[in-house]
């Protein structure tokens, strides 16, 4: 069983379970890594019933709640109106504070969802390349393969062949937290930790870091479709 750990000030275990069969874990900062798992082995079956009724809520809540003509979506941290068009060629476009999604059956729900997520993946793959290209070399290093992909519990990360993967939903929050990530993954190319020194080279490139790295945690759950 796969699970994202968070050690922090605390005393005791908080299990998590969040949709699409991901699970957090807070622990208590100097509890042993081996006896965090062990509880987590312990608790696999109730964990994987607790994701299953986590995923059950969701898709009853798209069920109440489709992606309709005037729903809202955030882009770029700015809030925006989606408006639906039936069409043969689906495709989303962003104009003057509204997502325009275009497809031959705006009443699926599945369907627009799926085109929106292709319209932004395809936005922030622009966007992102625009920001690689502006920081590498700034930090100094040249990543190799940059992609967008449709990550569940990361919003970036860094291979060890130097290849950078960005998660697609990063296009809905601002610019600056864009860019933290973006920094965050090219420092990895120098620093393939997150030692003290990792986090100075990322300072270096963006002084108030923080406070979008505090943003992203604060609004991940608001970063959803
Ligand atoms: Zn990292």
């Amino acid at each position: 069983m796969e699970y994202t750990l968070i050690q922090t000030v605390r005393s005791s275990v908080l299990f998590q379970a969040l949709p699409e069969g991901v699970i957090r874990v807070y622990a208590p900062k100097a509890m042993r890594l081996r006896d965090i798992d062990q509880m987590v082995r312990e608790r696999a079956e109730e964990l994987l019933r607790m994701g299953q009724a986590v995923d059950q809520r969701v898709q009853e809540d798209r069920r109440v709640h489709p992606v309709t003509d005037g729903s809202g979506i955030l882009i770029e941290g700015v809030p925006h109106v989606i408006r639906l068009f039936k069409g043969v060629n689906p495709g989303g476009e962003v104009v003057d504070g509204e997502l325009r999604v275009t497809l031959p059956h705006p009443d699926s729900d599945p369907a627009v969802r799926g085109v929106i997520r292709a319209a932004l993946s395809a936005r922030a793959l622009k966007r992102v390349r625009e920001r690689v290209d502006h920081y590498a070399p700034r930090v100094g290093r040249t990543p190799g393969r940059v992609a967008i992909r449709d990550q569940k519990t990361r919003w970036g990360s860094c291979s060890s062949k130097g290849n950078l993967n960005f998660n697609w939903k990063l296009i809905m929050a601002p610019p600056q937290v864009l860019d933290y990530v973006v920094i965050h993954e090219l420092c990895h190319l120098w620093e393939f930790n997150h030692s003290p020194r990792f986090w100075a080279l990322v300072e270096n490139q963006m002084p108030d870091y923080e406070v979008w790295k505090k943003w992203l945690s604060v609004h991940r759950d608001e970063m959803y479709l």
